[in-house]
């Protein structure tokens, strides 16, 4: 049986003052109940990250602290680059890497992808390895080829047993921070067509390795999605910065 895991993406938001206040209130707003449903992260910019190891440790809550990237070398001359050994020194646990962001921005290849998915199973910590479509790619009809491929590349040469345990988000390009998001029978879909994926290429990885689908998660359509089958959990952004609205998320059973 696969725990669900709902993750927050703060992106380029909440000062450290903020993300302090912010994972307060949503400790708050969460009780202790909840955390047996359901695992819970934040990803929060790098100058959050002391902050908030501090206050989870201090006040003991139940909420895994991540990051939204990182460099694959433990150190060097990578100016502005965090390591993921400096991250995995402050307790993060889980790393999003191959964000659509940071794909079509910041032009991180396939190659680099696969470069942090290793860098971060080494330091022990979970990758949340982010695949999607363009809206051009799926007009095409090329949804899943594109997903299978960056999963081939993103994931090459890790072991089963790691594949097994780390996390997969499905995020439709065209649904981040849009307000459009895909239809739970379309999530279904793709997620069952990546959970194939693994299965072929990593046989036993493919029962327990989570997938979350990402793309303009709310508290209104948050239990449609969750209620499919290979949706293991979701990647939630803009409303994610609210505590109450990703509450209410994380909450999804009480909507149902
Ligand atoms: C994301 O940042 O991964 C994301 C899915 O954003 P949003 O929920 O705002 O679409």
């Amino acid at each position: 049986m696969r725990k669900p895991l709902i993750s927050g993406n703060w992106k380029m938001h909440h000062n450290h003052f903020e993300a302090i206040q912010t994972i307060q209130r949503l400790a708050y707003a969460l009780s202790s109940s909840d955390y047996e449903n359901v695992d819970v992260s934040v990803h929060a910019p790098f100058t959050d990250l002391r902050s908030l190891q501090t206050v989870i440790e201090v006040d003991g809550i139940p909420i895994s602290l991540g990051a939204q990237h990182c460099h694959w070398e433990d150190k060097g001359a990578f100016t502005g680059e965090v390591s993921p050994e400096m991250l995995a020194k402050l307790n993060v646990s889980l790393v999003i890497v191959g964000h659509s962001e940071r794909r079509h921005i910041f032009g991180e290849s396939n190659e680099d992808i696969n470069r942090k998915v290793r860098a971060v199973i080494a330091k022990e910590m979970t990758p949340i390895l982010c695949v999607g479509e363009t809206t051009e790619e799926r007009e095409d009809g090329r949804t899943l080829e594109v997903v299978e491929k960056q999963l081939e590349d993103g994931l090459k040469e890790v072991k089963t047993s790691d594949v097994a345990s780390m996390v997969i988000a499905y995020e439709p390009v065209w649904a981040i921070g849009t307000g459009k998001n895909a239809t739970p029978e379309d999530a279904q879909e793709v997620c069952k067509g990546i959970r194939a994926k693994v299965e072929n290429a990593w046989k036993s990885a493919s029962e327990q390795i989570r997938i979350q689908y990402g793309g303009s998660v709310k508290g209104i359509n948050a239990p449609d999605l969750m209620k499919q089958k290979d949706i293991d959990g979701l990647l939630v952004g803009g409303a994610s910065l609210d505590p109450d609205e990703f509450s209410r998320i994380i909450k999804y059973r009480l909507l149902d």
